[in-house]
């Protein structure tokens, strides 16, 4: 297939300073939950999207020194000499594939405790450190500016000889010092650093300047800053103070790389922005500069990413999630393959890798953070090793993932799914308030599906264990899903939770199903704190009823902090008028009240609740795989060499997990069952752990 004409645009190579980029497509610095701790894992992470095609591959944040450590989270360490052959290998992995490496060297300032090296952050002006923690960074004075200089310097010097091509200044997402130096709110300096914004720009200033004449010669600069930080005045905003400090160095770098801080608001779910919504802060500042622009907004459409260039928003199309969702996202571009693009649904699944400091997960992409541990690749996947059919039974994620991965390895794929629409719960969640997106999981899937064709599938087809033997498929998964449960059991209570068996209590399922309260007062009972709780509370209060959402945890989604949502959820649902009380545990019900005891004073309360929505535990669909567990021994007759519970059937889970299973079994057929996990183990020589000093 050849490229669409109309995106040839996309494909001209733009000049960087000393470096040229062979297409727009750029994959921003991105964090991974890996950084230093396992410098293979990274390496082959990055090599792939290079070989997908992205023109610059970025590290993540990158930290130039022991003051400036953000334990616990796994980011990138360029501290001294003996960290750069650990960067040396992502740098040749991405060149390996013809692509320009960049690295984003930073120092947290006032960002980090500095938990992990014990030694006081500091900061333009005395201020607690950004996160709640019971920690101040202290004041720099002129020495340490002098100091930081260096750092820079020489972390810049040792990104040059770790071979990378593009040096970062990062001044955004309020979690550096270069940009805490400009804010006003944190620099309350009197000196040449502070007052004035050229003096607050000062640091910035120098750091690139250093920068230039460190590595200039051989490297492009570029400067990622805050075009807004969706504060206001009392903050760095396009129309203001951030479009007067790129005014101020316009031609300084060789390379803006621009979004909204901070991180919440430039990684911001799909539930709360959509594709190309950084551009009315973003789009001013190509009018101020000659040197190229990058800018992000999940772009996966390649028309809208035309429009970007041809507007002249941008000059690079700058993605950190849709390279996650699809590393190859440029090449099935430039091969007339648009379709298979696999597009980021905006869940930020991969944010909370970084917040949970694991490998990066994704849950459109199930081979992403075990590219090197497990040797998979996007794209390319082991052929069959043996003859015989698959059967599938079930399409929700963990089902098509199942079918479409045993398909691509030539295995003939049958897939039953017991109701009309494929997809099971991405299809009924992505009908919720704010979850549209959530369909792209099926979409793509079923898209790559319908045209193989070594692959039935079976709408309306409800499977019985009687059908299963006589199907004479070789391997069998079972992806039945699960089910919420309705009797109170989950976290808060081991136990059934009187009153749960009425008329009126609502499961997610009943709302999904359009079984839904019709009176308020609507309790919602979130003893889940993911997304779910607050989606559906939407949902109700959308009807025009009175909600009150009911959690034993100390805010509501608490989970969400994990994916950048748990302040805009906490807004929406202020805004909405919807209640909340926390901390707080529903005990039973009875029909028209429920009773309520605080988890902090033991007390009991009652609230009016003339409909109860319960979300505490989910449970497996397992008839199915207990009425053939009971027939085992006619699985050989019936030609069964394995059955196999996935997703959602074997263990309730995330969309996320539920797609990596349906993977993993395909991955194993006619493999060796994994006895270890791959990973990265310290040397022992001679009985002794190699430290390399
Ligand atoms: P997962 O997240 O594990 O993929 P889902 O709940 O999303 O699970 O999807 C499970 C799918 O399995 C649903 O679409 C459901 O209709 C289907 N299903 C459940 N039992 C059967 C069965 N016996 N035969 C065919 N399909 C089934
Ligand atoms: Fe996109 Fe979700 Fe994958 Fe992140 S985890 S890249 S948000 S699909």
């Amino acid at each position: 297939m050849t490229r669409d004409p109309r995106y040839d645009i996309l494909f001209e190579p733009v000049r960087i300073g000393p470096v040229t980029a062979r297409n727009r497509f750029y994959q921003v610095p991105h964090c991974t939950g890996i950084g230093w701790t396992q410098p293979e894992t990274l390496a082959r992470l990055r090599g792939i999207k290079a070989e997908g095609g992205w023109a610059v591959v970025a590290t993540e944040e990158t930290e130039i020194h022991p003051t400036g450590d953000c334990e616990p989270f796994h980011e990138g360490r360029l501290w001294d000499d003996r960290d750069i052959p650990a960067m040396a290998i992502m740098a040749d992995a991405v060149h390996e594939y013809g692509a320009l490496a960049a690295i984003e060297i930073m120092h947290h300032g006032g960002s980090a405790a500095n938990w992990g090296t014990r030694l006081a952050p500091m900061a333009p002006s005395h201020r607690p450190i950004i996160y709640y923690s019971p920690v101040q960074a202290r004041r720099m004075d002129k020495q340490d500016i002098r100091d930081l200089r260096k750092w820079h310097r020489d972390a810049a010097i040792r990104s040059k000889k770790a071979g990378f091509d593009i040096v970062y200044v990062y001044a955004t997402h309020d979690l550096s010092i270069a940009q805490q130096f400009l804010e006003r709110r944190k620099n309350d300096r009197i000196d040449e650093y502070g007052g004035s914004l050229e003096n607050r720009a000062r640091l910035l200033r120098e750091l690139i300047e250093d920068t230039k004449e460190a590595v200039g010669d051989k490297c492009a600069v570029a400067v990622r800053i805050a075009a807004d930080e969706l504060i206001g005045d009392i903050g760095l905003t396009h129309d203001g103070e951030a479009r007067d400090v790129i005014a101020m160095l316009a031609e300084l770098p060789d390379l803006w790389d621009v979004n909204i801080s901070n991180w919440p608001n430039d990684s911001q779910t799909s539930r709360f922005a959509k594709e190309g919504f950084q551009e009315q802060y973003t789009s001013f500042v190509k009018s101020l500069t000659t040197k190229p622009v990058v800018g992000v907004g999940r772009f996966t459409s390649p028309d809208t990413m035309v429009s970007q260039i041809r507007r002249g928003i941008l000059d690079f199309i700058g993605a950190a999630r849709p390279s996650i969702a699809d590393p190859f996202l440029p090449k099935k571009i430039e091969e007339g393959r648009v379709d298979e693009i696999r597009e980021c649904i905006g869940c930020n699944m991969c944010v909370s890798s970084d917040y949970t400091s694991t490998n990066l997960r994704c849950t459109q992409n199930p081979t992403m953070g075990e590219e090197w541990r497990r040797g998979w690749h996007p794209e390319i996947i082991p052929p069959k090793k043996s003859e015989g059919s698959v059967l599938v039974v079930g399409a929700g994620p963990a089902g098509l993932e199942a079918a479409l991965a045993a398909a691509r390895r030539g295995f003939e794929v049958h897939l039953a799914e017991a109701g009309s629409d494929l997809g099971g719960r991405v299809t009924r969640e992505s009908r919720l308030p704010g979850l549209s997106e959530w369909a792209r999981v099926r979409d793509w899937r079923v898209g790559q599906l319908e045209r193989m064709a070594n692959v039935s599938i079976y709408r309306d087809s409800t499977l019985e264990a009687e059908h299963v033997l006589e199907f004479g498929a070789r391997h069998v998964a079972l992806a039945t899903g699960s089910t919420w449960r309705r009797d109170g059991i989950g976290r808060d209570s081991g136990f059934e939770v009187p009153g749960f068996d009425l008329q009126n209590v609502f499961t997610p399922d009943d709302l999904m199903s359009e079984r839904v309260p019709s009176a308020g007062p609507v309790i919602i009972w979130d003893d889940d704190h993911y997304y779910m709780g607050g989606v559906l509370a939407e949902r109700c209060r959308a009807a025009g009823l009175d909600v009150t959402i009911v959690t034993p945890a100390a805010m509501v989604s608490a989970w969400t902090v994990n994916t950048l949502e748990a302040v805009p959820i906490a807004k929406r649902i202020a805004r909405l008028g919807i209640d909340v009380v926390t901390y707080a545990s529903v005990v039973s019900f009875d029909g028209a009240k429920v009773v309520l005891v605080s988890g902090l004073t033991g007390e009991a309360s009652e609230l009016l609740c003339a409909s109860l929505v319960t979300l505490t535990a989910r449970l497996p669909v397992e008839a199915l795989y207990l009425d053939l567990e009971g027939t085992r021994d006619r699985w050989t007759d019936a030609g069964i060499a394995s059955l196999t519970r996935i997703g959602d059937c074997w263990a309730p889970s995330t969309i996320q997990q539920a797609v990596y299973t349906g993977h993993k079994w395909a991955r194993g057929l006619d493999e060796e069952p994994e006895l270890l996990i791959p990973r990265e183990l310290p040397r022992i020589e001679s009985g002794r752990l190699k430290v390399d000093l």
